[in-house]
């Protein structure tokens, strides 16, 4: 696992020094708007605590920050009207690593919603 690079630019917004647009924050996670939105809805889930990637969080993170983290999804995705109770549906998607095309390495979720997502991976 490489290791956390505390300037990342979700590090530098949990610890205040970058404005963001929240949504949610709880005892472990924050979510927030993408700043480039790539559906009506889209907003990212972040824990608080330092993790790479969704592999690194799923294997080093307390029970406590795991069960936030997912409990965060499920208000927002009902919160934003994107749930299957609230909506008609989302896309989460994670990225990790150079193949994952993971651009900031703070493990986050996105949340796309608000229209139909199409493919899931286009062909190369
Ligand atoms: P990924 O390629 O999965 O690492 O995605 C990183 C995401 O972070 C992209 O969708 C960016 O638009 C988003 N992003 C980068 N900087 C910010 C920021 N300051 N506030 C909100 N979203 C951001």
């Amino acid at each position: 696992m490489p290791a956390y690079d505390d300037n990342n630019i979700f590090a530098r917004i949990l610890r205040g020094e970058i404005p963001n647009d929240t949504v949610l924050e709880t005892g472990h996670t924050l979510v927030f708007r993408d700043i480039r939105p790539q559906a009506p809805v889209h907003v990212l889930v972040i824990p608080k605590g330092a993790y790479v990637s969704y592999d690194d969080f799923s294997a080093n993170a307390s029970d406590a920050e795991i069960v936030d983290f997912h409990r965060a999804v499920a208000r927002v995705t009902r919160d934003l009207g994107v749930s299957l109770d609230s909506g008609q549906g989302f896309r989460a998607i994670t990225n990790a690593g150079a193949h994952g095309v993971q651009e900031v390495p703070h493990f986050h979720l996105h949340i796309l919603g608000g229209r139909p997502m199409g493919r899931m991976v286009q062909p190369d």
